[in-house]
């Protein structure tokens, strides 16, 4: 039996690492609030702090919750370890800190999350790092970018908001023969949709604020794949600071729990609202990488086993565009995706609010373009609230 078949992943995403440190038999992993743990003597802290012995001294280095919640995700991932951070961003960082130094290069693909560009192009290049954006995801561009400076191939799959699809097969090839790292954001199609870690990415980035939390309030990043990888990631956590709070962790063990559940919806619903927009005569074109009409549909149908809730569309105008996201009554106007409450808005006002109007439009993301993160409500109640701020557009 596969260990990705979507049943072994829904009772993994309930028992795995339940009982960080705990004999009593809870059923919700205990929440360690605790800074400090301390020490029976000096001989044990010597040993816990040289890796000798096993268990905690300070939540900044470890804590027992928070490795709860990163078994559950590396066991969601099917991945030999996962390292959490305080935000998607900080898991970013994080990852690439170890990999980059002075005088080292990084190829990046295009359609990258609007702050990750940013940390790219303007915090990068004070570290001393040349990023080199690739024209496409086709393999050759990016082969075109590589020196024999190059350490690092980043990419994001599915994209925001065009959700392209990247083929990381072709992509770790070039990695691969590179002699580079292939580190991939692979928030918006998550452990359900999606196995990058068997398709070559050697370290996966998650938003795990998205999907993996999915009720809106958890602040949350991770960095997965092997020991090895992530060695380096782990030992800089504590000097780079980002780490996840013991509480948001436990919220984030909930929040993954039913993950499978609430993902299978967002996958049917994103697939609905699809198919009902690209049927509608206001609506100029549909990208969901689910519809035959998508340019990547036969690459994602190789390389996910589903398409996820994110999607997004054009209108005949801006004004359009503008009107249906004030128009709807259930869908909230905001940033963000993957939680059980549908959101609906302008990518240029929000994911990508920080990159200028001009950069906007030459990665293909006009004003007149509506994201929709699909939620988990009833999808009738969906397509009704937008059949009526559809009404009138033209
Ligand atoms: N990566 C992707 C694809 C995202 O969409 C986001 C946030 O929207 C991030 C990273 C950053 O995550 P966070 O907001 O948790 O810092």
């Amino acid at each position: 039996m596969s260990a990705r078949r979507p049943d072994r992943m829904s009772t993994r995403a309930v028992h795995a690492g339940l009982r960080p440190n705990d004999d009593e038999g809870a059923v919700s992993a205990p929440i360690y609030q605790s800074v400090t743990f301390a020490a029976p003597d000096t001989d044990t802290l010597e040993a816990i702090n040289t890796g000798k012995a096993r268990g905690f001294v300070y939540s900044r280095v470890r804590n027992p919750t928070v490795m709860a919640a990163e078994q559950r995700l590396a066991a969601l991932e099917g991945a030999e370890s996962a390292v959490l951070f305080a935000s998607g961003m900080a898991a970013v960082s994080g990852a690439l800190a170890p990999l980059l130094q002075a005088g080292d290069e990084m190829v990046a693909l295009p359609d990258i999350y609007g702050v990750s560009i940013r940390y790219f192009n303007e915090i990068l290049p004070r570290m001393g790092v040349t990023v080199r954006w690739s024209a496409s995801s086709a393999p050759e561009d990016v082969a075109a970018c590589v020196t024999d400076k190059t350490r690092v191939i980043y990419a994001e799959t599915p994209t925001n908001p065009l959700v392209r699809i990247v083929d990381l097969p072709a992509i770790s090839k070039v990695a691969k023969d590179a002699g580079a790292l292939l580190v991939v954001d692979g928030t918006l199609g998550g452990p359900m949709n999606q196995s990058p870690l068997e398709l070559g990415v050697d370290l996966l980035i998650h938003s795990a604020t998205k999907y993996l939390n999915g009720h809106g309030d958890v602040l949350a990043g991770a960095v997965v794949g092997a020991r090895t990888h992530l060695r380096g990631v782990r030992s800089m956590q504590p000097a780079h600071g980002g780490v996840m709070d013991p509480h948001a962790a436990w919220l984030l063990m909930r929040g993954m729990a039913t993950y499978p559940l609430r993902m299978k919806q967002h996958n049917a619903t994103g697939l609905a609202l699809a198919e009902f927009l690209e049927a509608h005569p206001a609506v100029a074109k549909v990208h969901y990488p689910g519809l035959a009409s998508h340019a990547d549909h036969a690459l994602a149908k190789r390389q996910m086993t589903d398409f996820g809730g994110l999607l997004s569309f054009e209108m005949h105008s801006p004004q359009a565009a503008r009107h249906v996201v004030d128009a709807t009554r259930l869908f909230a106007i905001g940033p963000s995706v993957g939680g059980v409450e549908s959101l609906i808005s302008q990518p240029g006002n929000t994911s990508h609010y920080s990159i200028s109007p001009e950069a906007r439009r030459a990665m293909g993301i006009s004003d007149a373009l509506v994201r929709i993160s699909a939620g988990i409500e009833d999808v009738d109640d969906l397509t009704d609230d937008l059949t009526q701020a559809l009404e009138g557009c033209s």
